[in-house]
């Protein structure tokens, strides 16, 4: 009998980080300092972040070692399990074969907790008292804010307003694991009032409530900051995501043709391509990674490769990414985790290097994908994590109009437990997809020029 859930025993959990900066053929270009448009050094970011994370970010090294206290807690949820979706392979009627990680199962519902953990961890051994943090669909701030409660630190989270009307619940999780939450954009920063001057019904993006928190952490000695998603070291410590996969598809006899992720920011796809990307990279094994982002914020597909800023007030160093511009708008759509105007800098580079694909996607084609696994695989998937099955199904029916049997993974970075009003929303017949003009999209391109170094 064919395996459905493949797992791995708790001995089996890396206990390493893979790092792919050491094998890219290109190297990521530096973030630069907006005023001097030269790269930004170590003290930089020390306001920002502990020197543990510093040196990982800037890290060129393949792996990095995994503190056996970090480990200890990632216990809690993992080794995730790797599942074959035979119900939904049933109801495509395909020849492929598709799997799926699993991360739902950890305490914020998604993959946020793989880096939330360790970068409490370095805060807490350098001495922090306080991080802050943005959130979108909430997942990131209840994922820290459980962090933050294993290590005995405050956290401040800065929730998007329409977020925070949409998920009430997502508050509250976050309280109850400690937090203070607060609606960006608040009264609480100078970048908060900033915007509710011009418009005081904003409902708020990711790049306003980064400001607000990255304000706040620099005002304060023993406030740090903490990101997401987009930055290197981030992405780095999802890596533990392929790393158990690779295994897990060694122990079902498969090696996938096909990965696909959603993508935000890119730490999801990141944790569960790089390691396999590793493999493409270096010759061994070929595989297709493809990123899939919402057709409402498409800066993979539609955005140009420029240096921009991470946040809309300009607070951050400026990174080279794909972008739509800082101050893009995306469209108030549900999956909350993809609204967000770059991609990572090392997703940039891959895909501009043309070692990654990319894929722009409908909210109604993607809720449609979600409610047909819901129904065949009995998980209801997070809106962010429908973009990758509907993906899955296009690859799906690809393979089947070819005949050919491709082995397909996909990362099922969440469950929607908590976004039942988006597919509230969707049966209600209230989401639209979304089509921008090429004036809207190229809008907040232009004042980035003024930003590229000479
Ligand atoms: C945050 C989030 C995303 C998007 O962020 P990435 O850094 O691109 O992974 C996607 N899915 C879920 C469930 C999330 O919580």
């Amino acid at each position: 009998m064919h395996q459905k859930k493949i797992f791995l025993n708790e001995s089996e959990m890396p206990e390493h980080w893979y790092n792919i900066v050491a094998d890219m053929p290109n190297k990521p270009l530096p973030p630069l300092h907006p005023g001097t448009k030269q790269p930004v050094g170590p003290e930089d970011l020390a306001p920002l972040f502990p020197m543990e994370l510093i040196k990982q970010e800037v890290s060129t090294e393949r792996y990095i070692e995994i503190p056996d206290q970090v480990r200890d807690i990632y216990r809690i949820w993992r080794p995730t399990p790797v599942m074959r979706a035979y119900g939904l392979e049933k109801l495509l009627d395909t020849p492929a074969k598709i799997y799926y990680k699993y991360e739902g199962g950890s305490p914020s519902g998604s993959h946020k907790p793989n880096t939330a953990v360790p970068q409490a961890y370095y805060n807490k051994k350098q001495g922090v008292k306080r991080l802050t943090t943005e959130t979108g669909a909430g997942q990131w701030g209840t994922a820290l804010s459980f962090a933050c409660a294993q290590f005995d630190l405050e956290c401040e989270v800065y929730m998007v307003r329409i977020s925070y009307d949409q998920k009430p619940y997502r508050k509250i999780m976050m309280n109850t694991f400690g937090a203070d939450v607060y609606a960006s954009p608040s009264n609480r920063t100078k970048a908060g009032r900033d915007v509710l001057a011009k418009d005081s019904s904003s409902t708020g993006s990711l790049g306003i409530a980064i400001s607000e928190a990255i304000e706040r952490a620099v005002a304060d000695e023993h406030t740090k900051y903490a990101l997401g998603s987009v930055l290197n070291h981030v992405l780095t410590h999802q890596t533990i995501i392929g790393q158990e996969t690779m295994k897990q598809m060694e122990y079902a006899g498969d090696y996938p043709d096909i990965i696909i992720a959603p993508l935000g920011g890119g730490s999801n796809f990141a944790g569960l391509a790089f390691p396999f990307l590793k493999n493409l990279i270096t010759g061994t094994k070929r595989v297709r990674c493809i990123a899939v982002e919402p057709a409402s914020c498409p800066k993979l597909t539609k955005g140009v490769f420029r240096y921009d800023f991470g946040d809309t007030a300009g607070y951050t160093p400026l990174l080279p990414m794909y972008t739509l511009g800082h101050n893009f708008k995306p469209a108030s759509i549900h999956a909350g985790g993809l609204r967000y105007h770059g991609a990572s800098v090392l997703c940039s580079q891959l895909l501009k290097d043309g070692l990654i694909e990319a894929q722009a996607l409908q909210q109604l084609e993607c809720f449609e994908a979600g409610v047909q696994f819901a129904k065949t695989e009995g998980i209801i998937p997070a809106p962010e994590a429908t973009h990758a099955i509907a993906q899955v199904i296009r690859e799906a029916n690809q393979a089947k109009l070819e005949g050919t049997s491709k082995v397909i993974l996909f990362n099922m970075c969440g469950h929607g437990f908590v976004d039942m009003q988006a597919y509230a929303d969707y049966f209600e017949g209230n989401l639209e997809n979304h089509f921008f003009t090429d004036k809207e999209l190229s809008a907040n391109l232009e004042e980035i020029e003024a930003l590229q170094p000479a």
